[in-house]
């Protein structure tokens, strides 16, 4: 961006300030990834305040800082705006600059599969359009705008991950990212806690449509009977297309199959034709369906979406393959983990013909609330013993799930540690070979990445 700090001002509803022509062409709120000509925001936590790297700020090339109007001292002779609030200087600038840029936005929330969402929609949209995407998990009310600040003036797309913990959050990210196109990938179990039930979530999740404008569009897994209902009873002005693997939706996918590390499927619908994607998991076909619709919504053509989806590659720890040493094939899923995705991992791993030795590793799901032994246990009726020959649990609650494989499984094939890696590690040491493949899946807490770190 490129705006003098008079203007910034005026977005955040202030007079005029000393120095107004300094040109701000950023924002940031950490001065160890500040650049030149940063506005700085700083942040007052009770361990650290942001105030006393203000000076550090300027002298590694902020162009102008924000400054709370009741932090004593503030520097007489440095281009200041003062505010009441650093996190709502930062929305109300997120806001303003929204208002008035030009490109197409596009939101994206869901249980699971947000960051793949993204991440697939916006490298297939690259070739064609000048597309921004939210880094990593900048999803929630300080990322977002963070997010949004960061955008060139020239940006054509913008892919935003809206993230949520509870109610009323994701009205808020949506009407402050006014999405012209909006996703929900899915609905599964994380964040049970907060919200209560599955419907719960749902609702939480449908919060999107409230920042759609008058001919907005929702894209929406219709495979889900909590969102078909949400839809059915939601707004009229919005537009509503679905995707999934059962028929009629916008955009259905069918005959799946794993080939080439990737997946192969086609679709019916809106879009018609046979599709790949260099990617692994029947999940991510979903997750592939909803950038489809969106990039049709935008006008691409079939054929522009199977060239752009062939440039498709996610961030890493989602459905990694790594060959490590002694040829163990890893699928590192460690990223995160949550009862929709663990059983799509492993129903992945049961169905793939990559290996015939399938092992799974599989640390705890944490934050699913009162029924989390339940969750924890029901994953047992998806393993399938014909299939799997080892399972490696690790973390307290892996422990209920542990005692569920015990009716099935033999002593030999099963592992169990409530927190230590090197169990797992020597285990895999000793019986993986070159015909192993290894699922590791669990919450990101569990660090489940170390046991791969000791094969590569
Ligand atoms: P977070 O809430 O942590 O930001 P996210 O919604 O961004 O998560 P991803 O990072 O894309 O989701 O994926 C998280 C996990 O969910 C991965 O392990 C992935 O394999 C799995 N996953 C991705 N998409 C789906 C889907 N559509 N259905 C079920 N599981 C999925
Ligand atoms: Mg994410």
């Amino acid at each position: 961006m490129r705006k003098t700090l008079n203007e910034i001002a005026n977005w955040l509803s202030q007079d005029p300030v000393n120095f107004g022509e300094t040109i701000v062409t950023g924002v940031s709120i950490d001065t160890r990834t500040i650049s030149k000509g940063d506005l700085f925001v700083p942040f007052r936590g009770e361990l650290v305040n942001g105030h006393k790297f203000v000076e550090q700020a300027f002298e590694k090339g902020a162009g102008a800082s924000l400054w709370l109007k009741d932090e004593p001292n503030p520097p007489s002779d440095r281009p200041i705006i003062f505010v009441e609030s650093a996190e709502l200087a930062l929305q109300q600038m997120a806001r303003a600059y929204r208002q008035q840029h030009n490109a197409k936005f596009i939101g994206v929330t869901g249980s699971n599969g947000k960051t793949s969402s993204k991440d697939i929609l916006a490298s297939m949209l690259t070739p064609y359009y000048k597309v921004q995407k939210t880094m990593g998990n900048f999803n929630n009310e300080l990322g977002l705008p963070l997010t949004i600040l960061s955008l060139d003036e020239d940006t054509e797309i913008a892919v935003l991950e809206m993230g949520m913990s509870g109610f009323g959050e994701i009205d808020f990210l949506s009407n402050l990212a006014k999405p012209h196109y909006a996703v929900i990938t899915n609905i599964g179990e994380a964040h049970m806690q907060d919200l209560g039930s599955r419907e719960g979530i749902a609702k939480a999740k449908f919060e999107i449509v409230n920042g759609l404008g008058v001919d907005g569009v929702l894209v929406y897994d219709g495979d889900e009977p909590l969102l078909q209902e949400l839809v059915a009873n939601g707004p009229k002005s919005v537009q509503y297309l679905s995707f999934g693997f059962q028929d009629n939706h916008a955009l259905t996918a069918y005959d799946l199959s794993t080939v080439d590390q990737g997946s192969s499927f086609n679709v019916r619908g809106l879009i018609n034709g046979d599709f790949f994607i260099p990617v692994l998991g029947q999940h991510q076909v979903k997750n592939t369906l909803n950038a489809m619709l969106i990039a049709n919504a935008l006008g691409l053509t079939e054929d522009q979406i199977r060239k752009g989806l062939q440039q498709v590659s996610l961030t890493n720890m989602r459905m990694q393959l790594v060959n490590a040493k002694n040829n163990i094939l890893f699928i590192n899923d460690a990223y995160n983990a949550a009862p929709t995705s663990m059983r799509a991992a492993i129903e992945f791993v049961q169905s793939t013909t990559i290996r015939n030795d399938k092992w799974l590793v599989l640390g705890d799901m944490l934050e699913l609330g009162e029924n989390e032994q339940q969750f924890h246990e029901q994953i047992a009726n998806v393993i399938d013993q014909s299939k799997i020959t080892k399972v490696c649990l690790f973390g307290p609650r892996m422990n209920w799930l542990y005692n569920q494989l015990k009716m099935n499984f033999a002593s030999e094939q099963l592992v169990y540690t409530e927190n230590d890696y090197n169990v797992i590690i020597q285990y895999i040491e000793q019986y993986a070979n070159d015909e192993t493949l290894i699922l590791l899946k669990g919450s990101r807490g569990m660090k489940l990445e170390t046991i791969l770190n000791a094969f590569i």
